[in-house]
């Protein structure tokens, strides 16, 4: 028999050996001999309280052995003659429509401008230390998309678990630690994703798929609104049957080249605002109530904020514990900044994205020429604006926390994860004013309710400017584009995901579209 229970344990507890045995006989009634295993289905930390306490969700075998076998399995088929479909983009939605194409027994092409994962590491090297950027191949483009050199936090908002954990299986059946199947806010870790990438892209090899590095879409050939080929850097053109469109929210010659095209697109509300950083410690000591270091079994403090500003949302995006803040820049002659952290989240820095939502239709009433691209405008010109105000590398201005919203400029700032560097600018001024005045409010309200965040301690750091597509790519019921046959929008720059998981999830719906209209 097996029954899964909850249970509670403080971290005297958490410390000695079998507590979760001991605690699952105690509950059931059961003497220990009888129980076989105790297996971990969920964990999580409730840090609320000054006690700190661990839940578990467990399954207790009564007498019964634990399946050594995952209930999910992944068929991969040989696919070298099958029928093609070709994938533009090999980020988390590309690698996963691949990986279901070679389930279902089709041959995925997959196109991507970016370089492989081990080679996107110089081109890293170089933005941080060199400040130049290589507009194909940095921390958004490449093999694995933004999602490689990313913090791989695993959290979606989607509701459709089964799908959720389809994910997180390949993931594990890829390498990734069987933890991310229990944690309730799972996460990979940048040192780690490059090699679970490095096996995906290994799977899709050998089982007959195409993966072509440094080949970069720049035409679409559409005839009587049904795509027929794709025209890449070189000048050849590739006949296609059917195209996954998943070239992630930062590919703005991707939108611009439909747009040019007229191929229907729209613009879509996005959040915007600067990234914080403030010693970890600080953080801990807010979020376990301890005057000194956190204990040694609890990871790096995590945060979520929110607060209503003048009828907007400002709110915390994807923080990272222990973690780094990165140049994510697409080209020269702007500043985006995003973060990471390593699988450890041992870094002494904590980092988040705090954003305002904005309004596509009352927002941008400046930019109505640019039409669907209008949102997209508005996002270059503040990455533009951060990059004089930085010094015209990659250094981004900064400012502190307190400055930032007193409107002082600070005479110096604290150190920070950010290996470019960071220059002292008044963010205050040079944010648009939707932006700006409501991240002050929001900074201040945050102090209220995490007692101690509120300090000039931190820094924040412009511009947190990419966190989800400007632009939305429309698309039928069946997920094939409104208008072009043949043509299916897909993952983040499509405006369907927002993260890893999602992209993902995403990747894997749009290879199972493509290929019932196929048939
Ligand atoms: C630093 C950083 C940290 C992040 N941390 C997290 C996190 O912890 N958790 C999370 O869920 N999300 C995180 N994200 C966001 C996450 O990475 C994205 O949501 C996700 O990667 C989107 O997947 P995608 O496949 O839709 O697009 P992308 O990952 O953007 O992939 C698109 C791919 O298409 C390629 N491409 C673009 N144009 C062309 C073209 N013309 N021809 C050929 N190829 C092209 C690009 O090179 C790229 O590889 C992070 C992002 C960054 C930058």
């Amino acid at each position: 028999m097996i029954k899964e229970i909850q249970i509670r344990v403080n971290l005297i507890e958490e410390r000695k050996e079998n507590i979760l045995l001991y605690k699952a006989s105690k509950k059931l009634g059961l003497d220990k001999k009888e129980i076989s295993a105790v297996k971990v289905l969920r964990k999580s930390i409730d840090a609320r309280k000054k006690e700190i306490i661990f839940n578990y969700k467990v399954a207790v075998y009564i007498q019964e052995t634990i399946p050594e076998e995952s209930e999910y399995h992944f068929d991969y088929k040989e696919v070298s003659k099958a029928k093609e479909i070709h994938i533009i983009g090999f980020g988390p939605a590309g690698m996963y429509a691949a990986l279901r194409c070679i389930e279902l027994g089709y041959k995925p092409i997959v196109l991507e401008r970016g370089k492989n994962v081990q080679d996107r590491r110089r081109d890293l090297k170089a933005i941080n230390q060199e400040h130049i950027v290589n507009e194909n191949s940095n921390y958004c483009f490449g093999e694995g998309g933004a999602g490689t050199y990313s913090d791989g936090k695993l959290y979606t908002r989607s509701l459709k678990r089964g799908d959720v954990r389809r994910i997180f299986e390949n993931l594990v059946f890829h390498g990734a630690t069987e933890q991310i199947l229990i944690d309730a806010h799972p996460h990979i870790g940048t040192n780690k994703l490059p090699k679970i990438i490095q096996d995906i892209r290994e799977t899709i090899l050998k089982f007959g798929g195409e993966i072509h590095f440094e080949t970069k879409v720049e035409e679409f050939i559409i005839k009587k609104n049904k795509i027929q080929a794709i025209q890449i850097q070189n000048g050849s053109e590739i006949t296609v049957n059917s195209v996954i469109l998943a070239t992630g929210h930062s590919a703005r010659d991707v939108y611009e080249l439909l747009h040019k095209n007229k191929i229907a697109l729209k613009a879509k509300s996005f959040a915007m605002g600067v990234r914080v950083e403030h010693p970890q410690e600080i953080i801990d000591q807010i979020q376990y109530h301890c005057p000194g270091e956190r204990d040694e079994l609890l990871p790096a403090a995590a945060y979520s904020l929110v607060h209503q500003a003048n009828n907007r949302g400002v709110y915390s995006f994807c923080m990272c514990p222990g973690g780094f803040i990165v140049p994510a820049a697409t080209a020269n002659g702007e500043i985006v900044v995003n973060g990471m952290s390593p699988s450890r989240r041992n870094n002494k820095f904590a980092n988040s994205g705090i954003v305002v939502e904005l309004d596509i239709d009352k927002d941008f009433k400046k930019y109505e020429e640019f039409g669907a691209l209008k949102g997209l405008e508005f996002q270059k010109d503040l990455e533009k604006i951060a990059f004089y105000a930085g010094g015209r590398t990659q250094t981004a201005p900064a400012q502190r926390l307190v400055d930032f919203v007193d409107g002082k400029i600070s005479k110096d700032l604290n150190e920070t994860s950010y290996q470019p560097g960071l220059k002292s600018a008044p963010l205050h001024s040079l944010l648009p004013k939707i932006i700006g005045s409501r991240l002050r409010k929001g900074f201040a309200a945050f102090g209220t309710k995490m007692h101690g965040y509120y300090t000039n301690e931190a820094n924040i750091v412009g511009v947190e400017s990419r966190t989800s597509s400007p632009v939305n790519i429309p698309r039928k019921e069946n997920l094939e584009h409104t208008q072009i046959e043949g043509l299916f929008p897909c993952g983040e720059g499509g405006g369907y995901a927002g993260g890893i998981v999602s992209a993902a999830m995403d990747g894997e719906r749009c290879a199972e579209a493509a290929i019932s209209l196929m048939k």
